[in-house]
């Protein structure tokens, strides 16, 4: 079976209207449903009621959507203090639906669904898949976490909602996942970039050339990445990589999606209003800058999040894209505010390694980074996988590599690291969100 190239189909979901919402309409429409959750969220939460009264402000100081700027900021600590429930804003006899964060400490942070809210996401993931030229008829391979995770379900909902074939296979069993790839002949696929990564390079090692199966759609997220590790992954597989962005605390996956321009992700914005701020003071940022994320449900009953600080690194931008959505879009999160390194007082995101890394030829993408400290001074360690011709080259051919990388990640990051160059497979590989870091000085 050949793949086939070219543009995807241009059947178009009735669903999609919404994204191409004339913007003086959706510019209303938002700040309709923003006045609702507002007073929602206002009547049935108390922390935010509080918080309101504090700074003396009442539903009614939301006249214009710039008013956002006066409400307070949510934050993942006040999920954590209310917990369970505490955020809720419809009894439990309502609720139909509960996920958890993956917490890696402590009590993980809950959400909650109403059925109308199952329904809206559904609706979101559904225009998410439709955005990147998905369609009826196509096969999808959800590689995605079922549980607690909103990943799994979210997308599975969605694609079913399409009208495509799921197949619900969960992440994990890489060998049974390229099986079910090639024996069922999938067309797309949902998991983190990291995760496809691994399925290509265990495909190769199966004898199976992603190239030559149907495979044509990565809707790949859930954890940040770079253009270069998109540039490899399409270039080994001969997929189209489609970023797409979403997270628990505002709905699950389906927040935003790449359509086929690749030009970052579109926010459905008449259910998310999206603001950009400093990390560090909260102001506004101007247009186009970048800085944090901040986001508002403008239609989730159960819990309603006003002003959720993200920690994801973007801007927005209201340019014109190609394929006529008003939906403004963000640009990809390769960095969260929160994932900074500082070492030697220099601060360093771990994807300015990816894409000093990528840069180099003749490396793969698994690299880890490993900072500790030595006699009260942080040492910055990276190890990077080399191809199997690389690695079998003369020590020269091996110096020379790491030379190069020594210096790419220096005039990147400003820092020189010790670069070790590993084997190919000697890292190890994730099933979910692949975890880059490993900071000793913690420990
Ligand atoms: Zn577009």
């Amino acid at each position: 079976m050949m793949k086939q190239h070219g543009p995807p189909p241009s059947g178009f979901h009735p669903a999609s209207a919404m994204d191409f919402l004339p913007l003086a309409q959706l510019r209303d429409l938002q700040l309709k449903r923003m006045q609702a959750i507002v007073s929602r969220a206002y009547e049935h939460v108390t922390l935010f009621r509080q918080r309101m009264k504090e700074r003396d402000l009442t539903p009614a100081s939301v006249q214009t959507l710039d008013d956002v700027r006066l409400l307070p900021f949510t934050e993942k600590n006040d999920l954590r203090a209310t917990y369970p429930f505490g955020l809720f804003a419809s009894p439990m006899t309502e609720i139909v639906r509960l996920h958890a964060s993956s917490g890696t400490t402590g009590k993980p942070i809950v959400v909650a669904y109403t059925q109308e809210d199952l329904d809206a996401w559904t609706n979101a993931m559904l225009r998410a898949l439709a955005a990147c030229g998905l369609h009826k008829g196509d096969i999808v391979q959800n590689a995605y976490g079922y549980g607690l995770f909103t990943g799994g379900l979210g997308a599975h909902y969605g694609a079913e909602a399409l009208g495509a074939t799921v197949i619900p296979i969960s992440g994990g069993n890489t060998d049974r996942q390229i099986m079910v790839m090639k024996d069922f002949g999938v067309t797309a696929i949902c998991c983190t970039p990291s995760y496809f990564l691994h399925l290509i390079e265990r495909a190769g090692e199966l004898g199976v050339n992603m190239k030559n199966l149907p495979l044509r759609a990565g809707i790949l997220g859930a954890e940040p990445w770079t253009e270069a590790m998109r540039q490899r992954i399409e270039a080994e597989s001969a997929i189209k990589a489609y970023d797409i962005y979403g997270l628990s605390e505002i709905v699950g996956p389906g927040v935003a999606m790449e359509c086929p321009h690749q030009s970052g992700p579109h926010i459905f914005e008449d259910l998310f209003y999206p603001e950009v701020v400093d990390p560090k003071t909260g102001a506004p940022a101007p247009d186009e800058a970048e800085g944090e994320l901040v986001l508002t449900t403008l239609a989730k009953r159960a819990m309603p999040m006003i002003r959720y600080r993200t920690h994801d690194i973007t801007a927005v931008t209201s340019e014109t894209c190609a394929c006529g959505r008003t939906l403004r879009r963000i640009k990809r999160i390769s960095r969260r505010s929160d994932d900074m390194l500082i070492i030697r007082g220099i601060n360093l995101y771990p994807s300015q390694i990816e894409a000093a890394l990528l840069a180099v030829e003749g490396t793969l993408p698994h690299y880890q980074i490993i900072v500790d400290r030595e006699k009260g001074l942080d040492t910055l360690e990276v190890q990077v996988e080399v191809t199997a011709e690389f690695f079998s080259d003369t020590v020269g051919a091996m110096e020379g590599l790491q030379a190069k990388l020594v210096h790419s990640i220096e005039t990147v990051t400003g820092l020189r690291p010790q670069v070790r160059l590993v084997a190919p497979r000697t890292l190890q590989r994730s099933e979910g969100k692949a975890k880059r870091v490993q900071d000793k000085r913690k420990l």
